[in-house]
């Protein structure tokens, strides 16, 4: 099967019109000889009639001059002396076979075909010409009468020289258009690939160029783009001992503490689930060296259709901007921790001078104010001491097994007379919860700053649920309030650094911005997490979750 294939391969390629003409012309020969040679079999005194030498000869000039002459280097029209002589040759033989002259004619079709495909219309025009010449005229001059019969037959071969040779043009002119349809389509494709290699290298160039780190992700979480400074990140989070880590196997933490970042709060996992957010701190790499702390930022990646094609998440180095952050933190420590005595002796003092017997009521009236901002600025102070101290990372937890529905009632009970105070109905709804490794002093601090945040942001009337229950491998506690409530817009940045949110500011509700960030530090460093649920006008939900597990990730370091 193999062999056939092969041998038709070889013959189509020998008579196309790419073909040479040496190829043809002992194709042709070979036919001509085969013929011959069949004929001779039963009729060999007409192969040995001077008139088939004659032809034989002609076909053994024309076969000579195929194999010798450069035909590549003559003008095409010398293309045409090869077919023509192989028509002598045909118009010889048939001159011959009286009887079956119209079966020989047909032989005159292939040098036809091959004049038709190299010379195109005026290879044609020659072939009609020398069947006309070679084997029309001839057979006219022959009959014996010349009517409208023998006319009409004798121009057949030429007419269906001419149908076939036009046939052959027309094809190939098809071809040729198709031919130079199909070069331009590669060529331009080849332009187009040039003009891609050459953008991607020009981005390649330019993300390498920058100093932040760029990973590229594809719908299904897999790395396509690194650039120089993203692997260098790679690098330095890579476990020792291990040069080529996944993802998932890379050192990341909770900034400026050695709590490992839970599966789904890492970067480029948050990024793959689907996630955009800005400036989310993590700290790479060991503990402990400096230079490793990255505020990442991802976007979705959308496809031409809008459909979502994958993520880029870049991380730049703020190490250096949070060691600024970290001294001016130690200042503002240093000066409240020197505020506090004080402001401690004048409210003291401001107290005995309120204490006063038959204190007129007017002086009683400042004293009273005076006294209410000075505690303001005492409470300040403190916060501010606090925070520091947790961000400073130098406050060891002391973790003990403790209920966090314990620390959900003794909470409700501080503040229960302010709540009353303020007109606003406190609700304990609290399951007893497994124990777990937790500082209750810390957690009580981190509680009460979102118990006090829910009667300040609730109006009189309102009501505070205090909830904590238990599900599946977590424990959970809630604070939930009736009052001012937030925008989408406003969560996304409630855990930052003295943020507060407009409407807040606009009730000119006091606050400084610092209690949320502290929670959510103290929570963090217990291997929890915070989140929120709200709608501005109807209502806050603040949710603290922990792991039942006592090693959940906690390091002891707030
Ligand atoms: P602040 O001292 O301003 O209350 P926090 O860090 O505790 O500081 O809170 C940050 C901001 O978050 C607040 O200023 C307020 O705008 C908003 N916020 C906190 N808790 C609530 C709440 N329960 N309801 C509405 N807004 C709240």
């Amino acid at each position: 099967m193999d062999a056939v294939s092969s041998w038709t391969a070889r013959i189509g390629r020998v008579v196309s019109p790419a073909g040479d003409t040496a190829s043809k012309q002992l194709y042709f020969a070979a036919i001509m000889l085969g013929y011959t040679v069949l004929i001779s079999l039963s009729h060999v005194e007409m192969v040995l009639t001077g008139q088939f030498l004659a032809a034989l000869g002609v076909l053994l000039v024309a076969t000579a001059l195929a194999v010798v002459i450069r035909w590549e280097e003559l003008r095409p029209l010398w293309g045409a002396l090869v077919p023509v002589l192989d028509m002598v040759a045909v118009a010889l033989v048939r001159d011959l076979m009286r009887e079956s002259s119209m079966a020989v004619s047909l032989l005159v079709l292939i040098p036809v075909l091959w004049m038709a495909a190299r010379l195109r219309m005026t290879g044609v025009s020659i072939a009609v010409l020398a069947v006309t010449v070679l084997i029309a005229a001839p057979s006219l001059a022959r009959a014996d009468a010349i009517d409208s019969l023998t006319i009409t037959h004798s121009l057949l071969l030429p007419f269906i020289v001419l149908q076939v040779g036009m046939l052959v043009v027309g094809a190939l002119k098809l071809l040729d258009g198709q031919h130079r349809k199909l070069a331009s389509a590669l060529e331009e494709k080849a332009a187009l690939l040039e003009a891609a290699a050459t953008s991607e290298q020009l981005l390649k160039n330019v993300i390498d160029s920058v100093g932040v780190g760029i990973v590229v992700v594809d719908r299904d979480g897999h790395d396509v783009l690194m650039n120089s400074a993203q692997q260098r990140i790679h690098q330095i989070s890579s476990p020792e001992g291990n040069d080529d880590p996944s993802e998932a196997e890379l050192t990341l933490r909770y900034p400026g503490t050695t709590t490992p970042l839970p599966p789904d709060q890492r970067p480029v996992r948050r990024a793959v689930l689907q996630e955009t957010y800005s400036n989310y701190l993590v700290s790479v790499g060991p503990a402990g060296v400096a230079g490793t702390t990255f505020a990442a930022s991802a976007r979705q990646i959308l496809d031409r259709r809008g459909e979502r094609d994958g993520a880029v998440v870049v991380f730049s180095d703020v190490s250096s901007y949070i060691e600024m952050v970290r001294s001016q933190q130690r200042f503002v420590a240093a000066v409240s921790h020197e505020l506090r005595t004080p402001l401690t002796s004048v409210i003291g003092y401001l107290e005995m001078a309120q204490d006063t017997p038959e204190l007129p009521p007017e002086a009683a009236s400042y004293l009273e104010v005076a006294h209410r901002n000075a505690e303001q600025l005492l409470l300040i102070a403190q916060d501010l001491l606090a925070d520091q101290v947790a961000r400073s990372g130098t406050q060891k937890l002391t973790l003990r097994p403790h209920r966090l529905s314990a620390i959900a009632e003794q909470v409700v009970e501080d503040f229960a007379l302010r709540a009353e105070q303020e007109g606003i109905t406190v609700v304990q709804d609290v399951e007893q919860t497994p124990e777990l490794s937790l500082d209750a002093p810390r957690l009580q601090q981190a509680v009460g700053n979102l118990l006090s945040n829910a009667l300040k942001y609730t109006p009189a009337g309102g009501t505070v649920r205090v909830q904590t229950r238990v599900r599946q491998n977590e424990v959970e506690l809630c604070v939930t309030d009736t009052g001012i409530g937030m925008s989408d817009q406003e969560q996304a940045n409630l855990f930052t650094d003295y943020y507060r949110t407009e409407t807040a500011r606009d009730r000119h509700i006091p606050g400084h911005g610092i209690g949320l960030s502290l929670t959510r530090r103290l929570v963090v460093a217990h291997g929890g997490q915070i989140s929120v649920r709200s709608r501005p006008g109807e209502g806050s939900t603040f949710t603290l979750r922990f792991a039942q597990r006592p090693e959940g990730g906690a390091d002891g370091t707030a």
